[in-house]
């Protein structure tokens, strides 16, 4: 046989979808502040590190992980106060049950629905595993969700899955639960709820769980403190949970993750601080960027803020804060209503000064 270049390969082997795809870019962030990816910025005191440590000593590494692991599910369920009729299903990030979720669900002909700007995964994913994704447009001056043009395109559409990340990223604001309530009754399919953010948030929907069982939450522990641990839990009807739980692959969750996550949610208090602690920051931030003349200030539930600058400038703003050593997301360019919009995520308070130092010195 003739050897084949590895472009040759790819044209000849590669499913079209995923060589139209551009890949996910995570911006080395190197020696920056960090403020483009959710994260929160406090570490845990030393002395509580040390307790962690000498808690994963048990870890058998030698041994795959358990692959239903009850008592984290237990301690996960009391946490968020989900009732003991609803199955948990845990992931290597909410991504990964995102991915999960499409997977069960790709058909041909099959639609997903959600709106934008959005969370840049579920295009993508729907992409990967052949679903054909929907979206409809957010309201352009607040990103308010108008419930009589998602309910037409749920009519039109027809969709095997609604997804909506509640409160939204980008835009950082909640959809108000009386219009997730007529989404859900409209639905002909699964509607899923990311409640990613929900930790900084005034308001969430578990209590509607038990009410349909087309209804699944979405949740992370990311955002709260432990976005490296990779630990993402999907909260639904048991029935529904097991069919889902054939595409989860058996071992997704490491030892290590299992273990580190119980012990967080032994010691919930001090991320539970942190969660406060962030959220004061936000209010000083959003306060501060507020008296910033020409920019665009969006309300937030969430542990970022969504800001637009000068008309023209998102792009110039971006490289001189980046250049200035702090990493934040630009999404100009990235969806119609978005021009000129930058994400910031909020960190300590010397980081925070830090970007306003920045932003005041460029605007
Ligand atoms: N959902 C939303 C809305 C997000 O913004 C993110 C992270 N950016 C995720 C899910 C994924 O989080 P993780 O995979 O870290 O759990």
């Amino acid at each position: 046989m003739t050897k084949e270049t590895a472009e040759q390969l790819i044209s000849r082997l590669i499913r079209p979808q995923i060589r139209e795809i551009k890949a996910y870019k995570v911006h080395d962030a190197s020696g920056m502040i960090k403020l483009d990816a959710m994260e929160n910025p406090y570490s845990w005191p030393p002395q509580l590190i040390d307790q962690w440590l000498e808690h994963l000593r048990q870890v058998q590494l030698n041994r795959y992980p358990v692959s239903d692991p009850q008592q984290l599910k237990s301690k996960l369920k009391a946490l968020y106060d989900i009732p003991d009729a609803i199955a948990c299903e845990l992931g290597n990030g909410s991504d990964e049950l995102i991915q999960v979720i499409l997977m069960a669900l790709a058909m041909p002909g099959q639609n997903m629905l959600s709106c934008h700007p959005g969370f840049s995964m579920y295009p993508i994913i729907a992409k990967l595993v052949g679903m054909e994704y929907h979206s409809v447009a957010l309201d352009a001056e607040d990103f308010d969700l108008n419930i009589t043009t998602f309910l037409d395109a749920i009519k039109h559409y027809q969709p095997a899955v609604i997804m909506l990340a509640n409160p939204n990223n980008p835009t950082a604001n909640l959809i108000a639960e009386d219009k997730l309530q007529q989404i859900i009754a409209a639905a002909p399919g699964i509607v899923v709820i990311d409640e990613a953010y929900a930790p900084f948030s005034s308001s969430n929907v578990t209590h509607l769980l038990q009410q349909q069982p087309k209804l699944m939450i979405l949740r992370t522990l990311s955002k709260a403190g432990l976005a490296g641990l990779r630990l993402g839990m999907l909260f639904g009807h048991p029935a529904i949970i097991a069919e889902l739980n054939k595409v989860r692959l058996p071992y997704n969750v490491s030892t290590l993750t299992q273990m580190s996550a119980e012990f967080a949610l032994d010691h919930y208090a001090v991320i539970a601080q942190q969660i406060k602690d962030i959220c004061a920051n936000r209010e000083q931030l959003m306060q501060a960027l507020n008296d910033i003349k020409g920019l665009t200030v969006y309300p937030s539930e969430t542990n970022f803020i969504l800001l637009r600058a000068p008309l023209g400038r998102g792009n110039e703003i971006f490289n001189k804060i980046h250049h200035q050593g702090i990493l934040i997301k630009n999404l100009h360019g990235s969806d119609a209503l978005l021009n000129d919009c930058l994400r910031v995520t909020i960190g300590t308070k010397e980081e925070n000064d830090a970007f306003l130092a920045a932003l005041n010195s460029i605007i």
